[in-house]
């Protein structure tokens, strides 16, 4: 099976990696040649444990290349992927689908032979039926089908996410489009993995209904430790109690310092656009993306008031930027709200992250960036520990309390017990939805 996939950002290129590996042979096409350039090298372009290994292995076995020339990536192909960005449109919260047309249409111009259109971008209800359109419009002799298949991987954990979904989800009209998907994903199907057939709309509302559900649980859970912070519950507590329930179950319970990265935040609007556009609002999504903001800017409260009511010449060391672990993706980070407004507040704010600096250089300016926890904690007079990276949950907390101003730790990850802290000589600690403040 020959396939092509259009963007080679985090859902493409693992994407196109990952049915390489089922032993496909797919050309990557993106328009940027810096990315293209680097992937030819033999240099993943993002950080993404265990790709790097796995693309040397199937570029080396000749089932994988990278392009700029979609035309030639169509070649024989019997499916497109479409794998491109569909961000908030500026303004009203809908998806931008600028991208995704613009390559509905390259595909128009470039198909002479009859392929499956697979939009794997995360679109709103009614998109695949554009495509179709998009592509009827350009070239009325095409012949092709089109398939909704969103996807589900995460970020950090994407390539297992690939190789063992919970379920595949496809969205199709015709048996000849299934015959196709049903060869693309034949390795995991005979792996047991579901794979969901649907209609086209259903598939869509799949990924933006599982997305927003998500995002509701992390919300739930944020305000739900908002309440436990006022009348002496703790939220690990009230966690582990309410996920052992089946129906409730354990995932996205943890609370933090609110949703963040590069689909929760545009695929809630999204969704919320299509409600009011269609008349029948999605209320309980509304609330949460107005809840969401709320929780970030709270956590800027607490760590004003762990620094004693003002953050004015205070050093604040931060520890993790990226919206979640093992990522480089710093889109719609809670750190993009959270630490300009330390900034803006006068505090001097250094910076670690394994791998969000190059792209937090630019989201952050006015903060030092620094290369370890103990570095940036050195002489400074409170700790925030933002994104709970693995070198941040084993740190050396009397170390750290020693070489501190003032041995402060606003724990927003609640990694550490507030009595480690306080034993550690930390004078005051706070976490998320939690007691025990030193
Ligand atoms: P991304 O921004 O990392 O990558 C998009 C890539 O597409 C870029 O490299 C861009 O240069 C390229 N591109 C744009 N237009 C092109 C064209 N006409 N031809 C060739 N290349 C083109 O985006 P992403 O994070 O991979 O997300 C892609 C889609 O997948 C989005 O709709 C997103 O909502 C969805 N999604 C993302 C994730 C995730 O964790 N990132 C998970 C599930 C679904």
């Amino acid at each position: 099976m020959k396939i092509a996939m259009i963007g080679t950002g985090y859902v493409g290129l693992v994407s196109g990696v990952c049915f390489s590996d089922f032993g496909h042979e797919v050309v990557c096409v993106d328009k940027d040649p810096a990315k293209i350039a680097k992937l030819n090298a033999g240099i993943v372009p993002i950080f993404e444990p265990g790709l790097d290994a796995l693309m040397a292995r199937n570029v080396a076995a000749g089932r994988l290349s990278f392009t700029l020339d979609l035309a030639q990536a169509l070649a024989g192909a019997e499916a497109v992927f479409i794998a491109v960005g569909t961000p908030t449109r500026r303004g009203d919260g809908h998806a931008d689908l600028t991208y995704v047309m613009a390559a509905a249409e390259e595909i128009a111009g470039a198909l002479d032979h009859y392929a499956v259109v697979v939009t794997k971008s995360t679109v709103p209800i009614g998109t695949n039926r554009k495509v179709a359109e998009v592509i009827r419009a350009t070239n009325p002799a095409a012949d092709f089908d089109v398939a909704s298949n969103p996807e589900f991987l995460r970020e950090g954990a994407a390539i297992d996410d690939f190789m063992r979904p919970d379920r595949v989800v496809v969205g199709l009209e015709t048996d000849r489009a299934k015959q196709v998907m049903a060869e693309i994903y034949r390795p995991l199907f005979l792996r047991d993995f579901p794979v969901v057939y649907t209609g086209l709309e259903s598939a869509e509302m799949i990924k933006y209904a599982a997305n927003a559900f998500l995002a509701t649980k992390i919300t739930f859970i944020n305000e739900i430790a908002a309440l436990c912070e006022r009348v002496g519950a703790d939220i690990k507590a009230v966690s582990k109690g309410m996920g052992l329930d089946g129906r409730i179950g354990n995932k996205f319970l943890h609370a933090g310092p609110g949703y963040g990265g590069s689909c929760f935040p545009k695929d809630t609007k999204a969704l919320a656009r299509m409600g009011q556009e269609h008349a029948s609002p999605i209320q309980v999504v509304e609330t949460v993306i107005k809840v969401n903001d709320d929780i970030k800017r709270r956590m800027i409260d607490k760590i004003e008031d762990l620094c004693g009511g003002t953050l004015r010449d205070r050093t604040i060391a931060v520890l993790g930027v990226t919206f979640k672990p093992n990522t480089d993706d710093m889109r719609d980070a809670p750190s993009l709200t959270i630490v300009p407004a330390l900034v803006g507040a006068g505090a001097k704010v250094r910076v670690v992250d394994p791998e969000g600096r190059r792209e937090g250089e630019h989201l952050l300016p006015g903060v030092d960036w620094l290369d370890d926890a103990y570095a940036a904690a050195d002489g400074a007079h409170a700790l925030v520990i933002l994104t709970e990276w693995n070198e941040f949950r084993a740190l050396d907390l009397p170390r750290l309390a020693r070489i501190m101003a003032e041995p402060r730790l606003a724990d927003l990850r609640n990694v550490y017990a507030p009595a480690d802290a306080a034993k550690a000589g930390f004078v005051a600690y706070v976490g998320v939805g939690r007691q025990g403040e030193v």
